[in-house]
């Protein structure tokens, strides 16, 4: 099978080992060369994914195992210990650089034959029940079996060939994120810090930086990066500890570290393909990052529909069964975080004692309950 994946992203890339490891012809389009983002932290029901696609050991040697998470008040002052003050205890999540995974997963993808086109973009695609003809920026003309838009949240594919009304509205909470220089004797391990409707988080990535964040409950209007430096800055003006100095001083010193972006919640009505283009990650769906997130979905996405084209030779049925895989799994993934976030300001946790606890624990997660095996 012949595919051409738009978007070299986390689903992008992780698609591309799926398939180039079953000796498929894959070839990634990525129009940018920089690779942007910070951190990501992913849940330990990723592990079934990341053993699917062969990348598990590779991206475990790759990140952080958060095993000890001190919970500070704004002072910095351990109140607990990898348990949260209402007594639920975290997932123990595997922290990675946005870019070290992202080059990692790259560099499976084309040490099993998978080609990787960058700075490129597609000037023209038509769909077709038979196939999808392509035409690149580099100049290549070309027919593909497969076509996979794997760009991003405000994907156009989506709108230009599979639905032109849903997309992604931005909501609450925001988050300032960088990626920072990782001063192991300031931070050996994962830090949080609970302020008034914000926290600031820094995790060990593993890769000699650390994932910082400030979760703002209250989203920001839309800020240029000067406005993002500045009002970052200001709002962690309420936190004192020599953790959260470093990342201030970083941040007073580059103003280009902090990002903003607000979280979005949004599902692609099914099917998320029409003829022989399909949808997946961010293009699909968004969701609060609070139960592992979107890019632990995008790999899900890339396993499944791996696995769907691997059980079924002809791609009808493949994207039929990629979709019964995977609509009602996410769909319910969009709304637990949702509920989460209605529950309060927190950080891969939720109440203990809500129904939605429960629920989640079972139906979710129910292999890995809170406080097991912290193997992502
Ligand atoms: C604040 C915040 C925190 C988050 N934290 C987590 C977390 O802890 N855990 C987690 O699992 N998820 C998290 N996420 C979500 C996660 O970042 C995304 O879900 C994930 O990056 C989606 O991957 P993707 O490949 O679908 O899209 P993207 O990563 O957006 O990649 C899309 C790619 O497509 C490229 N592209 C777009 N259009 C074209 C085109 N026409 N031609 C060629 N290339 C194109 C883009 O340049 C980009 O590289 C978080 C998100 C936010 C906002």
């Amino acid at each position: 099978m012949k595919t051409l994946i738009v978007g070299g992203g986390i689903a992008g890339v992780a698609l591309a080992c799926g398939l180039a490891g079953q000796g498929h012809d894959v070839t990634v389009i990525e129009r940018e060369l920089a690779i942007h983002g910070s951190g990501l932290g992913f849940w330990p029901y990723l592990a079934s994914s990341l053993k699917q696609l062969g990348v598990y050991d590779e991206v475990h040697a790759s990140g952080h195992l958060a095993e000890r998470v001190l919970m500070c008040d704004r002072n910095g002052n351990v109140v607990t210990e990898n348990v949260r003050e209402d007594g639920t205890r975290l997932h123990t999540e595997l922290v990675i650089a946005r870019p070290t995974l992202i080059r990692l997963l790259r560099e499976i993808a084309t040490d099993r034959g998978a080609k990787y086109l960058q700075p490129v973009t597609y000037i023209r695609l038509e769909n077709s029940p038979t196939g999808v003809r392509a035409q690149l920026s580099d100049g290549t003309n070309d027919t593909f079996d497969l076509v996979v838009a794997a760009d991003g949240a405000n994907s156009e594919i989506r709108t230009n060939f599979i639905n032109s009304v849903s997309k992604p509205m931005p909501g609450a909470p925001g988050f300032f994120r960088a990626l920072i220089p990782h001063d192991e004797t300031l931070l050996p391990v994962a830090h949080v810090f609970e302020g008034s409707r914000k926290l600031v988080f820094i995790y060990p990535t593993g890769s000699g930086k650390a994932y910082a964040g400030l979760y703002v409950s209250d989203p920001e209007p839309h800020m240029d990066q000067e406005e993002t430096t500045q009002r970052g800055l200001e709002l962690l003006e309420e936190f004192n500890s020599p953790q959260v100095d470093h990342l201030r001083k970083i941040v007073s010193e580059d103003s280009s570290m902090f990002t903003y972006r607000r979280v979005t919640t949004h599902l692609v009505p099914a099917p998320w393909y029409r003829d022989r283009i399909v949808l997946i990650g961010d293009a699909a769906h968004t969701m609060p990052p609070n139960v592992s997130g979107g890019a632990s979905m995008a790999i899900e996405d890339a396993a499944a529909l791996s696995e769907s084209v691997r059980r079924n030779p002809q791609i009808d049925e493949a994207l039929a069964d990629f979709m019964s895989a995977r609509f009602d799994r996410v769909e319910s993934v969009v709304r637990y975080a949702g509920e989460v976030l209605s529950l309060g300001p927190m950080l891969n946790s939720f109440a203990a004692n809500s129904p939605v606890h429960d629920e989640m624990i079972e139906s979710l997660l129910g292999q890995v309950p809170a406080g097991e095996p912290p193997r992502v």
